[in-house]
């Protein structure tokens, strides 16, 4: 049966985190909204430069763009089992949206879907996000006051110079904070009347948010 995991919550709620972590262990494909459009405006693609705007104020990407960029994703050879997705849906409107992408690219197949949503109080994700720091080259995320890094500014993984997001800084987030609980929330109740919808308290570790994770994703 094709497993299908939509992973929800807040800005630096530990959804990349947790899907790196996942993904290493069971072979599941990463399927990153955020990553891909940065990915499209580092190579300066059509749908990157339409993107670029919006991702630098902490504004939803109109979702034409998102939709066709996850659309191809979705379509390709190596998710057709499984995957994680992270950062789509962010509105009901994407939600419908990838409802009708589904159900053409999966036709006949037998299918299980969960969503999981992070639940994290909103006053501890600020800080998380300022202090944020991520590889360009192998996609680890760091914290430089939870998770210090050997050799400052340098990728205890893989040795790429780490870099802060533009769109990490206090202004952007509380921008990103807006969009998340006007457009993505409603997302909660949207998935809970379908039953599908499975929350983790998010706090704690990641060790211990992820043992959370693997239990109510089995
Ligand atoms: P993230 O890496 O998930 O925090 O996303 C970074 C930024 O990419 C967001 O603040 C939005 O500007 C844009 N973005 C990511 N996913 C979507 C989406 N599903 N719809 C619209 N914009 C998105």
């Amino acid at each position: 049966m094709k497993q299908e995991l939509i992973f929800m919550g807040p800005p630096a709620s530990g959804k990349g985190t947790q899907t790196k972590k996942l993904a290493a262990e069971t072979g599941l494909i990463h399927v990153d909204t955020g990553s891909l459009l940065r990915a499209a405006m580092s190579e300066g693609t059509e749908a990157g430069k339409i993107a670029k705007d919006f991702v630098e104020k902490g504004q939803l990407v109109p979702v034409e763009v998102v939709a066709q960029i996850i659309k191809d994703r979705l379509s390709q050879d190596d998710v057709k089992d499984s995957f994680i997705l992270d950062g789509f849906p962010r509105s009901i409107e994407q939600a419908n949206m990838l409802d009708a992408m589904l159900k053409e690219i999966d036709a006949d197949k037998e299918v299980s879907t969960k969503v999981i949503y992070f639940d994290v109080p909103i006053e501890n994700l600020m800080e998380r996000i300022i202090y944020r720091r991520s590889c360009p080259a192998c996609g680890a995320i760091f914290n430089l006051k939870t998770m210090p890094i050997k050799q400052e500014g340098i990728c205890d993984i893989c040795g790429a110079e780490l870099v802060q997001r533009k769109d990490d800084t206090e202004e952007i987030a509380k921008n990103r904070f807006d969009t998340y609980f006007n457009q993505t929330a409603p997302l909660i109740e949207f998935y809970d009347k379908r039953g599908i919808l499975k929350k983790i308290n998010a706090t704690g570790s990641v060790d211990e948010i992820y043992e959370k994770l693997k239990d109510v994703i089995k």
